[in-house]
């Protein structure tokens, strides 16, 4: 059909030809102007999508910080600069002409929804998913208790956890949960420091991580090796990593060899490798590279946490209780049933990895606060007209930036149809931005531009190649301001 259409009409180009057949653009339909919250990779795709298919699209990107990207810039972690490559792509969507990026604007507080809905024809909200998960358990708020998002925005310079300073005296750290966070975090602390010098992990956190005790780290999970939520590559990667030893029980895959041949392939591919690092005796080199390693790693399976233990002054992490389980189920729906058995470990560093959360950022706007999503069809917010969502806050902190890209391109659709098809209503025009600077200067807010941000973006990169580094993150805001408006 697509090239049905070229050959027909040999002017049009590819993707005039395609945004022709999804009914959209061209120059003549009416101005769509949108406004997104959040300049995350949902952020960035969506308007990449409106903006590609739909020739009379503006795109106005509304950010919190200073800075873009999100959790490219502020989660993934240092040491995987491969993955930060999508911001070439992001850079390029806020370089068109009918895109402006507008940051150090938070939106619910310095502007309302309810006032970017007068001055766009559609709201997209891709504020990802900026809390975390709690325990709900006894003394999680103790000393050397730390969130993976504090933690992860500690040593990736976000602004607000650049002052954490994480207690990293002691040799044994314990993180609950068997997700890919939790695999990025023992790395980061097991690495050799001289690796962690090349990223742009935050000079503050290198040189705390360089003057660490931890020595030895236990993933917890409250279910089985069948269930773990972490992907092969960055198992391996732990495997794999330099002067450590991985410390599994092999009574933990025994019973495991008569099922894994029929799993799903990633999954049994994943069990395979654990399978082997198990139960396998590594031989030459391996064998002499485990036997010499200074730290060590390890799973523990089938564990909930109970309480955490306090030290003897009341203040301090000293370990904690968990429950030990079983499971009910079969695969990776399997549910885990406490026993009656507990049990309990020592350590002085506790970091609870049990995933992010959203939350409201507006009352106008629904909130499903037992899923933490905004509700949606399809990226439609429920019941509330010309308001989208896409990302973590549409379906949850789940999903890797490939996930979220394909959100975001099902939002960018929902708008583009609904443009079509007259649901939304486009025959008046917005003032867009023109409206919103009046309002924000009143309030005394004064956004950043894209230009700005290339201006902090220099800054970073110079310092960083005095450090030998890809880039030295600034960390403070007032700093960013005044080095975009410089
Ligand atoms: P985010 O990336 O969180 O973007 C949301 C944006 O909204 C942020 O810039 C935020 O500042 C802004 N915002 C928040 N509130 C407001 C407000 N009120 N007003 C204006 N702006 C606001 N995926 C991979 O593929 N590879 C990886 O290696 C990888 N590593 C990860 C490591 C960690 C620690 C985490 C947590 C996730 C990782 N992911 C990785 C997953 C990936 O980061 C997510 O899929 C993706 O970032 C989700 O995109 P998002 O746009 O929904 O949210
Ligand atoms: P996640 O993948 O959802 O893992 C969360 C882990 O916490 C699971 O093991 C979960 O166990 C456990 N958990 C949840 N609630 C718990 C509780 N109350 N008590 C004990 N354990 C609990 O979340 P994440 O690690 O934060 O990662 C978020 C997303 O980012 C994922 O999609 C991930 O793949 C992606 N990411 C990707 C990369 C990468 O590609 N390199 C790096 C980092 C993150 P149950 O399974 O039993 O619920």
């Amino acid at each position: 059909m697509w090239r049905l259409l070229t050959r027909v009409c040999p002017r049009v180009t590819g993707s005039q030809a395609l945004a022709g057949l999804r009914g959209l653009s061209l120059k003549t339909s009416p101005e769509l102007k949108v406004c997104i919250v959040g300049s995350g990779p949902a952020g960035f795709y969506t308007a990449h999508h409106l903006l590609k298919y739909r020739e009379s699209a503006v795109v106005d990107i509304y950010e919190k910080l200073p800075v873009p990207f999100g959790l490219v810039r502020f989660g993934v972690a240092p040491d995987h600069p491969e993955v930060k490559n999508v911001i070439n792509a992001f850079t390029q969507t806020a370089h068109h002409d009918r895109c402006s990026f507008y940051g150090n604007v938070n939106v619910g507080k310095d502007v309302s929804i309810e006032e970017l809905k007068q001055a766009y024809h559609a709201v997209v909200l891709t504020y990802g998913a900026e809390a975390n998960r709690t325990l709900g358990i006894p003394g999680e708020n103790l000393l050397g208790v730390y969130s993976a998002k504090t933690f992860v925005g500690w040593y990736n310079g976000l602004p607000e956890n650049r002052k954490l300073n994480p207690e990293l005296s002691s040799e044994t750290a314990i993180i609950l949960g068997h997700g890919n966070v939790a695999l990025d975090i023992a790395r980061i602390l097991l690495s050799p420091i001289d690796s962690l010098r090349k990223t742009d992990i935050a000079a503050h956190a290198l040189e705390a991580i360089a003057a660490s005790k931890v020595k030895r780290i236990l993933l917890v999970g409250r279910r089985g090796p069948l269930q773990v939520a972490f992907t092969i590559k960055e198992l391996r990667e732990m495997i794999n990593l330099p002067d450590t030893c991985p410390l599994l029980h092999p009574s933990d895959f025994e019973g495991l060899k008569h099922i894994v041949k029929d799993l799903p392939r990633p999954r049994k591919r994943l069990t395979e490798l654990m399978m082997k690092a198990a139960l396998e005796k590594p031989s030459g080199k391996e064998a002499e590279r485990r036997a010499t390693a200074c730290k060590e790693w390890g799973l523990q399976f089938l564990r909930s946490p109970l309480e955490v233990i306090p030290s003897n002054n009341g203040k301090r992490v000293a370990g904690i209780r968990l429950s030990v389980n079983k499971l009910e189920g079969l695969g990776e729906s399997a549910k885990f049933v406490q026993t009656e058995d507990v049990e309990d470990l020592e350590c002085g560093l506790m970091l609870s990895s049990i995933g992010y959360k959203s939350y409201p950022i507006d009352p106008s706007v629904p909130f499903d606060q037992q899923q933490g999503i905004i509700p949606n069809n399809l990226g439609r917010v429920l019941h509330a007209p010309g308001l989208y969502c896409s990302g973590w806050v549409k379906r949850g902190p789940t999903g890797v930036i490939v996930t979220t890209m394909h959100d975001g391109f099902e939002t960018a659709e929902s708008v583009l149809e609904d443009a079509r098809l007259g649901a939304l209503d486009v025959s008046a025009s917005k003032g867009g931005f023109q409206i919103m600077e009046a309002l924000l200067k009143k309030r005394g807010v004064h956004p950043v531009s894209f230009s700005g941000w290339q201006k902090i973006d220099n800054v970073e990169v110079a310092n960083g190649k005095k450090a030998g580094k890809p880039r030295e993150k600034l960390l403070d805001v007032q700093e960013m301001i005044e080095v975009a408006n410089q």
